[in-house]
């Protein structure tokens, strides 16, 4: 059943809001003036945890009732048309990382704090009486008062007005949604500088941050917002795009218009010492809020079902601005490694949503930030759609679409009747197949009477119910094909014929651009085979993806993997070797730690990673190519995992010699160093040292390499003193702490302690981050980790009475068929791998 959306009573036009925060009593109070149109008689205005005193309307109060139940104010207005409604209410300051509210640092010693905002997707209602739906955009004047002193900075969507009496009043912003407000306060740190357009383009964050932390991501900023209004052909509507880091933050980054928040690590960075990899993950950040800021913010999606359009865009469009920015960085051959193996293997299991979602309840919005979904696959949509029209069309129907739009809202049909007029095809109906319909094809090539035949059927790892899906799918095949294959089956004619025609063998989907996999018959596969040291590195990785995607689906068996693992144990190219390894730590699950299998995958990984090691050695060179720089990371800890005594004995020489200097240790290889020393070295004293450097650094990098090594630890000892802390959040801040308890009960020795962990301390997470959004991914990690029957009961034993609430309900079904398929997998596939494993070492 519908809910009832409260913009259907109430559309408000202005809001004069006056915002007062008093950070020493843990409170807030405001007047919301909002001038608009009254639709029906009784107005619905949202609110949540008020206290709401008095509503007046054309300055008249008038009766009202508020609740949490409905979350909102009922106002008996006894009008209709135009009308003022004032609200004065009062709220506490709490710390949920939602709503209003403070995030914790420290500067020397000093313990500070900073105050932020995060409103997507409903907690706008939090921080002031609003109708807050994306639909009902308005103008926002903010008037902010707080309990000021010297020295202190504050930021919102537009730049400051003046100052009256000690309140900060902004310039009144365009029309915009409700969850896109955003302000902050506190003392900062800051770098600016202007686009060529004049947009003001600035980073912040807190003074625990150096300057030099900031110029890494406003040298992008500035960029990406040059190139996007080049690209869209339509300029950026604000005087000002402000980045800021703050200390405490849910998601990774949130798009406000003009004051966009990230995380630290998001933002951050030493330029001298970071990953080119990290260095990437900050830039596609960056880029995917600024994408936003046309694409969400400037056109907004109608309703949450929506979401996908605003999500799937923008995590195209970070690519492909990174990759116009930094071209030397070659940023889509990430996408395959991250967004792309991530839909496939999410997308294959039965019950997962479609990218396109009917929510009725505000309560279910929450639940369809699905991520390998919603980002991931919806963004692999949109490169289909993008491969399919080419850059040009593509602007061309981007521009057509802002034009039509803008300041309003759209839908996913918006977009492909705007880019429908740049092309001949029906990208609407190509796209509906795709969108609307969860999971993906396998498509089968095979050669059967002498003819290339192809069919497709929906793939799936574990049980799936076959019902007959169908997809439109662009085939993007390199013998001579239909574009789009639409129909169960397809004749593609002599085999013979089209291959000598070709020249090479069949592959489909070049460039792994469209979202299906393929399973060649044994005559295509031996012919792929023959070539496949010469293919392209997206190639390789692809033919190792999709092989262990039909492995997960027991289309084929990872003990034929075993061998196209030593084939290319020597690549030179970093995301082949992450194929490799991705792969490699697929077998893992069948040995268990300590077992004769163990052993041998141990030996296998040595194995594959030997050469590698021995050509890189362990510290970086100087003028060393960037593919050198970024295989390392993963022969190394192949090396480490092999248990290669000669380098755990080098990256111990390595810890000795920059013990006391651990921060200016290449990050390349610092993890690895410090992994190496607490597993084969650690000790109390070393534990300690590592948290101390952790809770003293505020390099977001080096933070996360300590965190790493520390939750590796074998002794039981340490692993209760490592979770002990998960509560304190002094040392371990709530929003990392899904890292450090997926870092232990990842660890074998650690298993135990935190799925314990978890179970004793529930209520305590509920009442700590159980409103976030992020929440169920607590439950993603536990399903990622369990393989056997034992745990897959205990995990039914504890949450199956928990699929009462709506957060989590999908993620515990979901995540339930995920640990059933890997006990399953295990149980019949064990012997045959670990004799593919023992077998491979003889050769
Ligand atoms: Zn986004």
């Amino acid at each position: 059943m519908a809910v009832k959306r409260f913009y259907e009573t109430f559309h408000p036009d202005h809001y004069d809001l006056y915002i007062d925060v008093d950070r020493a009593a843990r409170s807030f109070s405001g007047t919301s003036t909002i001038h608009g149109e009254i639709q029906e008689e009784t107005v619905l205005v949202h609110q949540k945890y008020m206290t709401i005193s008095k509503v007046t309307v054309d300055g008249k109060e008038v009766p009202f009732t508020f609740g949490d139940d409905f979350e909102g104010i009922k106002i008996e207005a006894g009008k209709t048309g135009e009308a003022v409604i004032a609200i004065d209410y009062s709220a506490p300051l709490t710390d949920t990382m939602m709503g209003i509210y403070p995030s914790y640092y420290q500067v020397d010693g000093v313990k500070k704090e900073l105050i932020g905002t995060q409103f997507e997707t409903t907690f706008a209602r939090e921080a002031f009486p609003c109708v807050d739906e994306p639909e009902a955009k308005a103008t926002f004047s903010l008037a902010l008062k707080f309990d000021e002193h010297e020295g202190e900075t504050v930021l919102a969507n537009m730049p400051e007005d003046r100052v009256e009496n000690g309140v900060h009043y902004f310039k009144e912003t365009v029309r915009m949604s409700s969850y896109l407000v955003a302000f902050a306060f506190g003392e900062m740190r800051s770098l600016t500088t202007h686009t060529k357009s004049g947009v003001l383009i600035g980073v912040y964050s807190t003074q625990a941050h150096t300057e030099k932390e900031l110029t890494f991501s406003l040298d992008i900023a500035k960029r990406a917002i040059e190139f996007y209004e080049d690209f869209y052909q339509t300029p950026y509507p604000l005087p000002q795009s402000l980045q800021l880091a703050l200390p405490d933050f849910s998601a990774g980054a949130m798009e406000n218009w003009g004051l966009v928040t990230y995380r630290e690590a998001y933002l951050l960075l030493d330029p001298d010492n970071t990953t080119l990899e990290m260095k990437k993950l900050v830039a596609t950040v960056v880029t995917h809020e600024l994408a936003h800021q046309w694409f969400g913010d400037l056109v907004t999606m109608e309703w949450w079902d929506n979401l996908w359009l605003n999500e799937s865009f923008a995590n195209m469009m970070e690519y492909l601005s990174v990759d116009h920015l930094e071209p030397n960085w070659h940023i889509w051959e990430m996408f395959q490694t991250s967004e792309a193996a991530a839909a496939l293997t999410r997308d294959a299991t039965d019950g997962v949503q479609s990218v396109h979602v009917e929510v009725n309840d505000p309560a279910e919005i929450d639940a369809l930030f699905d991520g390998a979904i919603v980002y991931a696959k919806g963004s692999r949509m949109l490169v289909m759609v993008r491969s399919l029209l080419g850059d040009e069309a593509l602007r061309k129907g981007l521009k057509r679409y802002f034009d039509e739009h803008k300041f309003g809202n759209a839908a996913g049909d918006d977009l492909w009747d705007a880019l429908s007029t740049a092309t001949d095809l029906n990208i609407g109906e190509i796209m509906h197949t795709w969108l609307d319909q969860p999971g993906y094809p396998v498509v089968n090539a095979f050669v059967e009477d002498g003819h290339l035949k192809l069919t497709q059927k929906q793939f799936f790892i574990g049980e799936g119910k076959e019902v007959g899906r169908k997809w439109e799918i662009p085939l993007n095949a390199n013998f001579k094909a239909p574009k789009i294959m639409s129909d169960v089956e397809l004749d593609l004619g002599d085999y013979q014929a089209l291959r000598a025609e070709a020249g090479h063998a069949l592959r489909l989907n070049v460039g792994n651009n469209s979202h299906f996999i393929v399973k060649y018959d044994q005559t295509l596969m031996d012919d792929i085979m023959k070539e496949a040291k010469d293919l392209d590195p997206v190639s390789q990785l692809q033919l190792l993806q999709d092989l262990r995607l039909l492995a997960e689906g027991k289309q084929a068996s990872y003990a034929d993997v075993v061998p196209v693992l030593e084939l290319f144990k020597n690549s030179e190219s970093h995301i082949v070797n992450d194929a490799l390894y991705t792969t490699a730590a697929k077998l893992r699950q069948f040995a268990p730690a300590g077992s004769e299998a163990d052993k041998n995958l141990r030996a296998l990984y040595n194995d594959l990673s030997k050469d590698q090691v021995a050509r890189l050695g362990w510290l970086p060179k100087a003028g060393e190519s960037d593919e050198d720089i970024q295989t390392r990371p993963y022969v190394l800890s192949a090396s480490l995992y092999g248990r290669n005594a000669d380098s755990e004995k080098q990256a111990h020489e390595i810890y000795v010699e920059y013990a006391d200097k651990l921060a200016e240790l290449s990050a390349d290889i610092r993890p690895y160093v410090l992994i190496n020393e607490v597993e084969n070295y650690g000790s109390s004293e070393l534990t300690d040292k590592l948290i101390g450097l952790y809770q003293a650094t505020s390099d977001p990098s080096f933070k996360m390499d300590l965190e790493a090594a520390i939750v590796k630890s074998k002794d039981e000892g340490e692993l209760k003193k490592i979770v002990s802390w998960f509560k304190n959040a002094e040392i371990v801040k709530p929003q990392d702490l899904r890292g450090w308890f997926s870092g232990v009960l990842f660890n074998p020795a650690g298993e135990q302690l935190a799925w314990n962990w978890i179970r004793d301390e529930w209520a305590w997470l509920e009442k700590t981050v159980g409103g976030d959004m992020e929440f169920a991914t607590f439950i993603t990690v536990i399903s990622r980790v369990f393989k056997t029957k034992e745990r897959y009961d205990e995990y039914n034993a504890f949450f199956t009475d928990k699929e009462s609430n709506m957060l989590l309900n999908r993620e515990i079904k979901m995540d339930r068929k995920v640990i059933a398929n890997r006990v399953d997998l295990i149980a019949s596939e064990q012997a045959d791998v670990n004799a593919a494993v023992a077998a491979a070492l003889q050769k």
